[in-house]
């Protein structure tokens, strides 16, 4: 059996740039793999060389809540994808244990379907690059390829062409999710009716991560898409000012929300505004975690 960590992201800056003919945006972020992760675990079986397609894909959970196990699952996606490269008379079971809330703005799904075709590629042996499963992935999803590779990297284009940077200094994170999802395409689609909304310093951000500046990482939080879901999600706003208000020393929405996190300079106070969080307010998912590389 093979496991394999599906980490969820975090934009520490994400600006839109405009739009393409064929309708989708044009983004500049800096994505952060976070220390907060879903765990998949692969499988395989002996089956007909006849079967179909979908009996050669098992997808189980314990703890999927309201996510379908279904062929709509980004897992399932992924490893359809791959199936051709099965040996044959083979099948695979991948288990998920799914700890990334759905619908949050952390790519949740992405990471699930990266996780899925890095753990096929291995249990099967099958001996393809990453840049050959970002170009299976990318078909997937704009976020895919970056869930592939991981760690920080500026995504541009519809998100899919990385470049790698510096990693960036550990910081340490407060999380929180209010009950509501947001759907990206929502987001995305409504910015659209804004004339000119607040544009963050993606090249600030990316000058303070290669120069390890902590305090100037915090400075340029910056994300467009919270023209959009704040208004849409007032418990963003009441969440970002509990952490603003338990010393946070810098707060942001992360993709299209409506998760929010917060960078805290020392532990105590982190653990103190997830206590806050956890007492009185809307957020129903609320963690500790910290910045990292994304490695297993
Ligand atoms: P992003 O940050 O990439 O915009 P997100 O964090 O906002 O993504 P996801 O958690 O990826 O959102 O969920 C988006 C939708 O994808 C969900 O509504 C869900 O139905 C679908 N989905 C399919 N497979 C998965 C999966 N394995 N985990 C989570 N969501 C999935």
């Amino acid at each position: 059996m093979i496991k394999r960590k599906a980490y969820a992201k975090i934009n520490l800056a994400l600006d839109v740039l405009g739009k393409y003919p064929n309708g989708y945006h044009e983004v500049k972020m800096v994505m952060q793999t976070i220390d907060l992760y879903d765990v998949l675990s692969f499988e395989s079986f002996d089956c007909s060389t006849e079967i179909q397609i979908e009996d050669r894909i098992r997808l189980v959970s314990d703890n999927s809540g309201e996510l379908s196990l279904g062929t709509d699952n980004l897992i399932y996606k992924a490893a359809a994808k791959l199936v051709d490269y099965f040996p044959a008379g083979k099948g695979v079971k991948i288990s998920l244990e799914k700890n990334i809330p759905v619908a949050a703005g952390m790519a949740g799904g992405s990471t699930d379907g990266a996780a899925a075709l890095h753990g096929i590629n291995e249990l099967f042996g099958l001996g393809l690059s990453d840049e050959q499963l970002c170009d299976i992935g990318v078909n997937l999803g704009a976020d895919v390829p970056y869930c592939i590779m991981g760690g920080t990297m500026l995504a541009e284009g519809i998100g899919e062409k990385l470049t790698k940077l510096a990693d960036t200094p550990e910081l340490t994170l407060v999380v929180a999710k209010p009950e509501m999802g947001v759907s990206t395409k929502y987001v995305y689609e409504h910015l659209d009716a804004y004339d000119n909304p607040p544009h963050p310093d993606v090249d600030g951000m990316i000058q303070a991560i290669e120069q390890a500046d902590k305090t100037g990482i915090a400075d340029r939080l910056g994300n467009i898409l919270e023209t959009v879901t704040v208004p849409a999600c007032p418990e963003v706003a009441q969440i970002k000012g509990i952490l603003a208000e338990q010393g946070a020393d810098g707060v942001l929405m992360s993709g299209s929300g409506p998760t929010v996190f917060s960078v805290f300079s020392d532990v105590e106070k982190a653990q103190k505004a997830v206590d806050a969080l956890k007492n009185d307010s809307p957020a129903k998912f609320v963690c500790m975690t910290k910045t990292c590389s994304g490695k297993q």
